[in-house]
């Protein structure tokens, strides 16, 4: 599922933040996640060398972003085993045999319940 979240993950990271935001296959709504500073974010090279080793942090910095926000997104998202989408967790469903996102419930004619009908706080 790793893999899967990060290849449709959006990257929204500049030069300050590290930022990845996320859409819900059936009803489209995107998630972000929680944005994590890039530690020299306030810090001037002073020199090209200098440069070098900041974007080298950077880089590091946002490998270890992207596990973070693939977690983060593991609470939020499913991967739908019977059309292998990811909905959030107000388009998939419990079933009795396996769970699945509303739409291939609906379609297979399983029933179960929404695992979440809260609404999430923004
Ligand atoms: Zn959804
Ligand atoms: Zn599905």
């Amino acid at each position: 599922m790793t893999e899967i979240i990060i290849r449709n993950m959006k990257n929204l990271s500049d030069n300050k933040q590290f930022r990845f935001s996320l859409s819900c296959t059936i009803c489209g709504k995107t998630w972000y996640s929680t944005p994590v500073p890039f530690s020299k974010a306030d810090r001037m090279p002073r020199s090209d060398a200098k440069s070098i080793v900041y974007y080298a942090v950077y880089e590091k910095e946002m490998q270890q972003a992207v596990l973070k926000a693939v977690a983060e997104a593991k609470k939020y998202f499913n991967l739908c085993p019977v059309c292998k989408s990811l909905v959030c967790d107000h388009c998939f469903m419990t079933c009795d045999d396996i769970d699945m996102c509303v739409d291939c419930a609906t379609e297979l004619g399983e029933v179960g319940e929404i695992v979440s009908i809260e609404t999430s706080a923004n």
